[in-house]
C-alpha cells in the first residue's frame, strides 16, 4: 500500500475494507505495534536526525557511533517495514553514506 505510509495496520485495513479489499502485503501480514509506531514517527524522526547529522557532518566527519546508531536503527526499521520508497528513506541513506 503506497498511499498510506503513516497509517497503522488497523487504520489501513479499515480504509481498505470500505473498498471491500483486504491487503495481504508483508507489512500488513506481519504488522506489529512497533511497526505501527514506526509509521507514526518516521517522518518526524527522519527530519530531526537529518537536521542534526547535517550539522554534525560539517563539524565532525567522524562522529561517535552513538550519534549514528539511532539513525541507523530508523533506517533499518524503515527498510524492514518496506518504506524504502519514502523520500525520508533516501535522505537517511544519503546521510549515512557520508559517514561510511
Ligand atoms: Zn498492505
Amino acid at each position: 500500500m503506497y498511499f498510506t505510509n503513516d497509517l497503522s495496520h488497523s487504520e489501513r485495513q479499515s480504509e481498505l475494507a470500505s473498498y471491500g479489499f483486504t491487503c495481504h502485503c508483508p507489512s500488513c501480514e506481519h504488522a506489529t505495534p512497533e511497526a505501527d509506531g514506526l509509521r507514526k514517527q518516521y517522518k518526524g524522526l527522519a527530519q530531526t536526525y537529518l537536521l542534526i547529522l547535517n550539522w554534525v557532518a560539517k563539524v565532525n566527519p567522524k562522529p561517535k557511533e552513538s550519534t549514528i546508531e539511532p539513525v541507523r536503527r530508523l533506517y533499518e526499521g524503515m527498510r524492514k517495514e518496506g518504506l524504502t520508497y519514502a523520500p525520508q528513506y533516501r535522505g537517511l541513506v544519503m546521510m549515512l553514506g557520508k559517514f561510511l
